[in-house]
């Protein structure tokens, strides 16, 4: 999808400071980090949030799970602790229509108020 930043960012097309990449899964730093640690795990394929997942997608997903481990423990922050959160929707704050999983660590996080 040509219009879509985070495909623009996995062909290369635009700049992002990219730490992993795989035959189904991109990762990137957040440009707006809310934690010492904030990566963002993107799929190649344009799928527009984790509602629009199908059984196809299923090497995708285990792509992003496994690149989350690996850039856990080369963050530093494995044993510290670390989260992998998705948003859907307008109440999750999802603003970027293109599924990525947020890996956030470093600090002590508490369950998000409000
Ligand atoms: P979400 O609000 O869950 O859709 O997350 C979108 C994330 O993309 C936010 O944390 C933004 O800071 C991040 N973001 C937006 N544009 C860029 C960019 N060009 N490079 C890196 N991260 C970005
Ligand atoms: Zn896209």
């Amino acid at each position: 999808m040509v219009d879509c930043f985070f495909c623009q960012i996995a062909a290369r097309e635009q700049p992002a400071d990219i730490v992993h990449s795989t035959e189904h899964v991109v990762a990137f730093r957040d440009i707006n980090p809310q934690a010492p640690t904030h990566l963002l795990i993107i799929s190649r394929e344009h799928i527009e949030s984790a509602r629009a997942l199908r059984d196809r997608h299923a090497a995708v997903l285990a792509e992003i799970f496994q690149a989350a481990g690996h850039l856990a423990r080369a963050e530093g922050v494995d044993s510290s602790g670390w989260r992998l959160v998705t948003n859907v929707g307008p109440d999750a704050g999802q603003s970027v229509h293109h599924l990525h999983f947020h890996l956030l660590g470093g600090r002590h996080m508490g369950w998000p108020p409000g």
